[in-house]
């Protein structure tokens, strides 16, 4: 049944599952373990455990377990598996996969963390690791392999909002029996259907959208059954990665408004870009939802037009004009998390990006004078006028 509700609803009603108390809202298990009639029961449940039969939060829990269906009915995946942060859950997502000798294609403008993970944790398990303009499909063709296991990108790149094209990459990996793993967190699990356009896994950091109100860490691997529970599973309940139920109650919560949220967000993020581009102070104004974004085709594709919740200032003044002007932001927060009700502006190059090189910054675009800007839940106007009155005062 719950297959043929719409959106909205999934994430109002998908995966609950109540206690004997008919509780409205999701209870919260708080509990590392579970009681046993018997002995006899104890030892059925090591050999094979139903839906609705718990052994350790670390394996599962009942209210992780209603986060990972509905989630799970969101994307329009077979199975999840909610894991502690975004990064257990991407680290989780490829180690479960590779082993030495595989060969890895990755895009190469990542997340700082993701970029550790397949520059300096994989080359020393002896999996190899080729990094491509992920935009430039001649790239990927090139660089795939008969021994390519995995291919890995963000559908939307932090901070530069490069936006990759998910069916153009599968086609290519999938050609070689590669497994395509996606992170979807700048493009949210409410614009872009990552599985429907052709990834195998996906991956988001909860502790974004999925909050969506800055309080937790979480994430989750979503992908056929077989993968979660038969390649994932094993690995993420033995090596720690699990998210903790009171954590999981946050996002069940949070689904449960996200639809609204980042609508009203990304909605915001194009009158904010709109009113800001061809600012004087301004080289660049970057959003995916602009019209005159160099991608704009396939964001209408595989976005349905939406360009997220994230825009892209780049300053001409560099590092002064950019430290000035997020000094003088009275609304905004200066901090580096994205998807919050709070606006929150970022300064990548000393923050996110600083552990890059110099070389490596440019070559992925993340100049001196670049602002990330995550838009809130705030009054759009309230917010343009914050920040023209902010870029004015830079001169
Ligand atoms: C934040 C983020 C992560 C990591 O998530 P955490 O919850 O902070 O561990 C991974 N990928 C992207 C694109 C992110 O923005």
């Amino acid at each position: 049944m719950t297959e043929t509700w719409n959106k909205r609803t999934k994430l109002v009603h998908g995966g609950t599952r109540r206690s004997q108390y008919n509780e409205v809202s999701e209870a919260i298990f708080m509990t590392q373990g579970f009681v046993y009639d018997s002995a006899a029961q104890a030892e059925a449940r090591f050999i094979e455990s139903g839906p609705d039969e718990f052994i350790y939060a670390r394996y599962g829990n009942p209210t992780v377990a209603m986060f990972e269906e509905r989630i799970a009915l969101l994307e329009g995946a077979e199975d999840a598996f909610a894991a502690a942060s975004g990064m257990a859950a991407v680290n989780g997502a490829l180690t479960s996969l590779l082993k030495a000798g595989d060969h890895v294609v990755s895009a190469k403008a990542l997340f700082g963390s993701c970029l550790y993970i397949l520059e300096n944790i994989l080359a020393r398990y002896g999996v190899e690791v080729t990094f491509v303009d992920g935009t430039d499909l001649e790239q990927w063709r090139a660089a795939v392999r008969p021994e390519t296991k995995v291919v890995f990108f963000e559908s939307m790149s932090n901070p530069t909002l490069e936006v990759i094209d998910i069916e153009g990459v599968a086609q290519i990996a999938h050609a070689v029996g590669a497994t395509v793993v996606v992170d979807n967190v700048f493009s949210t699990p409410v614009f872009s259907n990552a599985i429907a356009q052709g990834a195998d896994v996906v991956v988001y950091s909860a502790t974004k959208h999925i909050d969506g109100q800055g309080r937790a860490l979480g994430g989750v691997v979503l992908g056929s059954k077989d993968y979660i529970r038969g390649t994932l599973e094993p690995y993420m309940k033995h090596t720690g990665g699990s998210l903790s139920p009171f954590h999981a109650w946050m996002f069940l919560k949070g689904l449960e408004t996200i639809d609204l949220r980042v609508n009203a967000q990304a909605d915001s993020a194009l009158k904010i870009a709109e009113a800001l581009d061809g600012h004087p102070a301004l080289a660049r104004t970057i959003y995916p939802g602009l019209s005159t974004h160099a991608q704009n085709d396939l964001v209408q594709r595989q976005l349905g037009g939406k360009g997220g919740t994230v825009l892209s200032l780049d300053l001409k003044g560099g590092k002064a004009a950019a430290f000035a002007f997020l000094d003088a932001l009275t609304i905004p927060v200066i901090s580096n998390n994205l998807g919050d009700a709070k606006s929150i502006a970022t300064h990548p190059a000393t923050t996110t990006h600083q552990r890059l090189s110099v070389d490596q910054r440019k070559e992925l675009g993340i100049t001196d004078g670049l602002v990330r800007f995550s838009v809130g839940l705030e009054d759009t106007g309230d917010l343009i006028r914050d920040l023209k009155n902010a870029l004015a005062r830079i001169g």
